[in-house]
């Protein structure tokens, strides 16, 4: 008796409080940790499956000691709930969910890196993980001449706050917006009074700010009457799918290369001119893995004249590999060696493709910047502006 490790129980029920109940399901097997891209790194050793058991023992972030506290930090914030391990887990353990109730704790206390308090701080002061003014959030959609959104609109469009505000990522707004209006479909964006859906800060813990996203959000939905909303992050296509229905049930969510698709098949837009490239489509752990959106993307992708679609060996589909961004990874700064972006740009590379297809605005950002810092001669398109390329 005498050799086991204290529980504290009071540690423990607070993170099953939090949402960490799963953590009773694991009997430790370590498919988890397999599955894990982080072990993926050589320089990374990443014990998945022993969070489950430490909190089972009441044994996570109980230490006074300083270098324990700051390790077990680094191990629960280092997580981008790309979900590769419940995808692999026989009791269908949710370890980013697990975690995400332990940095709940943490973050209550203000026990977090510095650099994602100051995005938590940014989003909940100005609406957006930026801290980029509201006035500017309509201006991508500037000479476009859209409506803002009113009950005459079948859909909101959600640009998420990255294409919203983002110099680069501004063109993928435009585009879809340019591909809606082509095919004829009634839409409306908010501008100003939108703030960032949320989904970054709840992965990280800050579940406050993301109830103060959710509040001001539904009020504005509830106040024009918005039902369905198409989104160009798969971020904030799942929040809205999966989250916000909580509070306001009457939101459907649609992810834009679904309803490319759906355009392409029922002909209301047909890519005609050639796109000669080799281009091979990475998967947004988000949209792929997670809300099971596979197919539409590769569908869009294959209907456009002259592209060649190739795929990454093994890691496609729900094998895909985190670019790195998710549960605010997009802000973090790791050293070389502890690079998700890098692991996933040496697969890409080795399928000789030419350019890189993504459907997620993380990780364009995160793969242009890590091609840039790489000095790689590889081009980084999202379908909406490819497949806007290849219409009249
Ligand atoms: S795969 Fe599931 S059951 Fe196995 S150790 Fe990981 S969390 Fe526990
Ligand atoms: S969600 Fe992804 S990064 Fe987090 S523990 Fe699971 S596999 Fe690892």
């Amino acid at each position: 008796m005498s050799n086991l490790i204290t529980l504290n129980p009071e540690i423990r029920d607070t993170i099953i409080e939090s949402g960490g109940d799963d953590a009773i399901k694991c009997y430790q097997c370590g498919r988890c940790m397999a599955a894990c891209p982080w072990n993926l790194l050589k320089k990374i050793d990443y014990t998945t499956y022993r969070f489950c058991q430490r909190i089972r023992l009441g044994a996570i972030i109980e230490s006074e000691d300083k270098e324990e506290i700051a390790a077990d930090t680094i191990d629960v914030f280092r997580c981008v709930g790309c979900d590769s391990c419940q995808f692999e887990c026989p009791r269908g353990v949710n370890l980013s969910d697990v975690l995400r109730a332990i940095r709940r704790i943490l973050v209550d206390y203000g026990s977090y890196p510095g650099e994602l308090k100051s995005v938590v701080s940014r989003l909940y002061n100005s609406g957006n993980p930026l801290g980029e003014p509201a006035e500017k959030r309509a201006d991508w959609a500037a000479g476009l001449d859209i409506p803002q959104f009113n009950e005459s609109c079948e859909y909101l469009y959600f640009p998420c706050c990255v294409p919203a505000y983002d110099t680069r990522a501004k063109n993928v707004a435009q585009a879809t917006a340019k591909i809606l209006k082509m095919a004829g479909v009634s839409f409306g964006i908010i501008g100003k009074d939108e703030f960032c859906c949320g989904e970054a800060v709840r992965r990280v813990g800050a579940e406050k700010v993301f109830q103060t996203a959710v509040k001001h959000n539904t009020e504005v939905f509830t106040k024009i009457g918005v039902e369905k909303v198409i989104t160009t992050s798969p971020h904030c296509y799942a929040t809205f799918k999966n989250d916000y229905p909580e509070y306001y049930d009457k939101l459907d969510a649609f992810h834009v290369t679904q309803l490319f698709a759906q355009l392409i098949k029922e002909k209301k837009i047909v890519p005609k001119k050639p796109f000669n490239k080799t281009v091979v489509y990475h998967d947004p752990c988000t949209l792929g893995r997670q809300m099971k959106i596979l197919e539409e993307p590769r569908e869009v992708l294959k209907s456009i004249p002259g592209l060649k679609l190739v795929e990454i060996p093994t890691f496609n589909r729900e094998y895909s590999v985190c670019c790195g961004a998710g549960a605010m990874g997009l802000w973090r700064d790791w050293p070389q060696g502890e690079r998700l972006t890098n692991f996933r740009v040496e697969q890409i590379l080795n399928t000789n493709a030419e350019l890189l297809a993504v459907a997620c605005p993380y990780c364009l950002q995160m793969f242009e910047e890590t091609i840039k810092s790489m000095n790689l001669d590889l081009q980084v398109m999202d379908i909406a502006e490819i497949l806007f390329e290849s219409l009249d």
